[in-house]
């Protein structure tokens, strides 16, 4: 628990949210400012700031939910498609410091959309970069 972060006092409702969904584990709430009707945030209880601190057994804890989760909220909204969403890092568009996964669901032409710059790699350079994360993760001393 951080007493300054606002999904911990969410958690322990000091701060009102509209939950749908809780266990021991984690709390799940409609987004104040959602992107369309139905948009969840899925919140570990752990106060952890991004996805690169969570254990291993926290993350099969929340990502075991998300099928459950999102199938009641396509059924619900009667969205036809939904998407998973994780900011890790103020550069990624985070501004909660407390992991948590959005679910928004989507219909045809919602008009949403994600900036999706696809690029190219110059000669060289994708084979390098496949090489560099080979070795990183072959490198049995990286526990974490
Ligand atoms: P992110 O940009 O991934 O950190 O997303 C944070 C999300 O938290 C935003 O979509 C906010 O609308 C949402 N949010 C912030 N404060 C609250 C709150 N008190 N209750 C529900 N959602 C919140
Ligand atoms: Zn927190």
């Amino acid at each position: 628990m951080s007493a300054a972060c606002v999904f911990c006092r969410i958690i322990a409702g000091e701060i009102p949210s509209m939950r749908v969904y809780e266990d021991a584990s984690i709390v799940a709430f409609l987004d104040i400012a959602p992107l369309a009707p139905g948009h969840l945030l899925v919140v570990p209880r752990v106060h952890v700031t991004t996805l690169f601190e969570m254990t291993e057994s926290q993350v099969s804890t929340v990502a075991a939910q998300l099928p459950r989760l999102a199938k009641a909220v396509l059924r619900v909204t009667g969205a036809s498609g939904l998407n998973v969403l994780q900011n890790n890092g103020r550069s990624a568009g985070q501004v909660v410091e407390h992991v948590h996964f959005h679910l928004i669901p989507r219909v045809e032409s919602d008009g949403l959309g994600f900036r999706w710059n696809a690029g190219s790699y110059p000669p060289g350079r994708a084979e390098d970069v496949q090489r560099r994360l080979v070795a990183e993760l072959s490198d049995r001393s990286q526990t974490g």
